[in-house]
């Protein structure tokens, strides 16, 4: 018996052609099996697997969500230079980080325009643009 989580899960490794370990569907799971989009660290993914009863290493969730960035089915966003976050959400969209929270969440994607921007160097062009817009309290 399958739920609908599994299934969304084990579609969601195929179309990326991600062979659908345990581990790898277990961690699916908490990531789209309620087909919702999501922003996570390794840390709280790892927490959330815990919970669960898939007992994961953290070392092979941060080797799972790179293969996941690597097939195209998230998008990591760096903040601060060293702090990782997975986006199951893979169009170009700008992101809030709440620094008295240390989350990321989705921002307003028609509210970024671009006015201007440096030309690529040479032989370059722009593959994508990151913006994180970083919110602190008032
Ligand atoms: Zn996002």
């Amino acid at each position: 018996m399958t739920t609908a989580a599994e299934q969304r899960s084990l579609e969601w490794l195929k179309s990326a052609d991600v062979r659908p370990t345990r581990q790898r569907l277990a961690l699916a799971q908490l990531l789209v099996g309620d087909g919702e989009n999501r922003h996570v660290c390794a840390e709280s993914l790892h927490e959330a697997a815990q919970l669960g009863e898939s007992s994961v290493s953290l070392a092979t969730v941060y080797n799972t969500l790179r293969v996941f960035c690597d097939a195209g089915l998230m998008n990591e966003i760096t903040v601060d230079g060293h702090k990782s976050y997975f986006d199951t959400r893979t169009d170009e969209h700008p992101h809030y980080y709440w620094e008295n929270s240390s989350k990321v969440t989705d921002a307003p994607k028609d509210a970024v325009k671009f006015v201007s921007l440096p030309k690529a160097p040479d032989g370059t062009e722009v593959a994508r643009i990151d913006v994180v817009i970083r919110l602190r309290e008032k």
